[in-house]
């Protein structure tokens, strides 16, 4: 079912085969028929998850990338509104030759043309089925795997299923119940697991392990017992501890490549579960229409950002959720984040809860509270400094005042034409994007000391060579420092402003220039403050356990010092 795990357990079986020397990838597929992740609601859903190349997508894909390190394309999401508008294009434009296209074979032929095409170069790959085993809109992709299984032989499939043993909480036994009945079902469809993970609160004991061995008829080794853990970094490392990964290998006929090797890995691990001090962190956002719902599940990658960046520091992170419109109408709540070592301000939309986001960045300059800002964090610190600092009464971004008389954050003229023909989808500025930085600001030496200009500039010129490359370089200037980082957002910082608002002193460290030559500013700084940088970016997504986001590293370095 759907929270188990399922996610971060493909992503660490990834972690662990690439640990034995193996390209590994992964594909995610949800049953949902929304094209993309674009259009969910984050606090129904979780965080929407942005690839390079402009995928807006489930968070699963986050899990992978942080767990195999690597960046991943969007085409290793499917869902099923893909499968069924590929097809129906198809069909549209001829491609069936007067066929009739049905179900079977059309839906799952497609589903495996896609799984192929994201397995080209790999020797493995882990395809993780969204979803509950019996739910109707699962059935094409079991389908797919069958018939995958057939055509590959059964040798080069291993199928792994994940369940999920409650306790209820008055009787105080573990029940195998469920996952029998998944079992079961499973079966319906041809499919034999050929290893169990049993995520559960406490380790599986013996007299659970036999019984689900005699049920599915497969040894108990092939059991793997999932206990709740503090942190996710530790799923890789309990899985070895039953020799998961040479299992697996063993499965296909295979051996080790390299020996494995997860000790700076399990080294961070045990600094996320055992640290020297703590960091208290706020994060100020609107948390509205939430209900029941987890809040941190909206800001996942931010999470995990903090987690992999206080690591360095053998430092413990306390992140506390503060709402943004209690900020509006409380001064005592404002004055409260005096005590906290750091502020973000978070991506998001619209405007409810903006001036309270407002107020929180104006105490964080004035007080010197070291403050990150993301996307429309770094638009409010903008707003901010253009009427506190420079005069700009009322100055706005025109999301939430189209007739302030300082737009000093606006929408630019040719998006501007899209959405007033509705057309949306066009008018985000989505996946990864060069940003020109400026020498000797806190950014570049940032991005310097975690070695990421050195590996963007690489990057870059291996992408030059490659002409299907999905990255906007834009225009690049001589000599000049290069970053990526991913976009999702509308708005920009209005050029008419930016040499007002630099005079008095915020400087723009880093900018994009688009093909036609339009300047779009990246990332923003206070050289006087501790630490006062805002990005137009989320550089929450390339940040790895071992390889920290720059900006987050600046932060907690800051956050820790004060
Ligand atoms: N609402 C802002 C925009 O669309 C910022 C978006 C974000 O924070 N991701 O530009």
């Amino acid at each position: 079912m759907s929270g188990v795990g399922k996610g971060v357990t493909t992503a660490s079986i990834g972690k662990i085969l690439q640990d034995y020397g193996y390209k590994v990838t992964a594909v995610k597929i949800d049953p949902y028929i929304n094209y993309d992740a674009g259009t969910l609601r984050p606090t129904e859903h979780g965080e929407v998850w942005v690839t390079d190349d402009g995928g807006e997508i489930d968070q699963d894909l986050g899990n992978y990338e942080r767990f195999f390190g690597i960046d991943m394309p969007k085409r290793n999401n499917i869902t099923t509104g893909q499968i069924y508008k590929t097809v129906i294009d198809r069909e549209r434009s001829g491609g069936y030759l007067g066929k009739t296209v049905q179900f079977i074979p059309h839906i799952p032929d497609e589903i495996k043309r896609r799984i192929r095409e994201a397995s080209n170069g790999y020797d493995f790959t882990l395809v993780e089925i969204g979803g509950t085993i019996g739910d109707f809109e699962n059935l094409p992709f079991l389908f797919a795997m069958k018939s995958i299984e057939r055509e590959l032989g059964g040798e080069d499939v291993c199928y792994i299923l994940i369940t999920y043993l409650p306790t209820p909480s008055h009787i105080e036994e573990m029940k195998t119940k469920p996952t029998q009945q998944a079992i079961r079902m499973l079966s319906e469809n041809g499919i034999f697991p050929d290893f169990i993970i049993c995520r559960a609160r406490k380790p599986l004991d013996i007299v659970r392990k036999k019984k689900i061995e005699t049920y599915v008829n497969i040894p108990s080794d092939h059991i793997i017992s999932e206990p709740d853990i503090d942190t996710i970094y530790q799923i890789p490392l309990d899985l070895e501890k039953e020799e998961f990964g040479i299992k697996i290998l063993n499965k296909f006929g295979m051996k080790p490549k390299k020996k494995s090797d997860l000790s700076e890995w399990s080294r961070l691990v045990d600094r996320i579960k055992n640290p020297k001090k703590t960091v208290k962190i706020a994060i100020v956002g609107k948390y509205v229409d939430i209900g029941d719902y987890h809040l941190a599940d909206s800001y996942i990658s931010i999470n995990q950002a903090l987690v992999h960046a206080s690591a360095e520091f053998n430092s413990g992170i306390e992140i506390n959720w503060i709402d943004s419109k209690e900020l509006e109408k409380n001064q005592n709540r404002l004055n409260d984040l005096k005590s906290y070592d750091g502020i973000i301000i978070p991506g998001g939309f619209g405007e409810s809860g903006v001036e309270g986001k407002i107020k929180a960045i104006k105490f964080a300059r004035e007080n010197n509270i070291p403050f990150l800002g993301l996307c429309y964090g770094m638009q409010l610190a903008v707003v901010e400094f253009a009427r506190d600092v420079c005069n700009m009464k009322n100055a706005n971004t025109t999301e939430v005042n189209p007739k302030t008389e300082y737009p000093v954050i606006d929408i630019l003229p040719t998006q501007k034409k899209l959405l007033e023909e509705s057309k949306y989808g066009g008018t985000m500025r989505l996946g990864a994007y060069a940003a020109i930085l400026k020498d000797k600001t806190i950014v570049s030496q940032l991005y310097k000391e975690r070695s990421r200009l050195k590996e963007d500039n690489e990057r870059l010129s291996n992408l030059k060579r490659d002409p299907g490359q999905k990255f906007r370089l834009g225009v690049l200037e001589k000599d000049k420092d290069i970053v990526l980082e991913r976009h999702r957002h509308r708005y920009e910082v209005n050029p008419k402003y930016t040499s007002l608002i630099e005079k008095n002193g915020l400087v723009f460290s880093g900018y994009h220039i688009r093909d036609d030559g339009k300047k779009l500013m990246e990332f923003i700084e206070l050289p006087k403050n501790k630490f006062f940088v805002a990005t137009q970016s989320h550089p929450e997504f390339k940040s790895r356990l071992g390889d920290p986001s720059p900006l987050f590293y600046g932060f907690i370095k800051a956050a820790i010092k004060s």
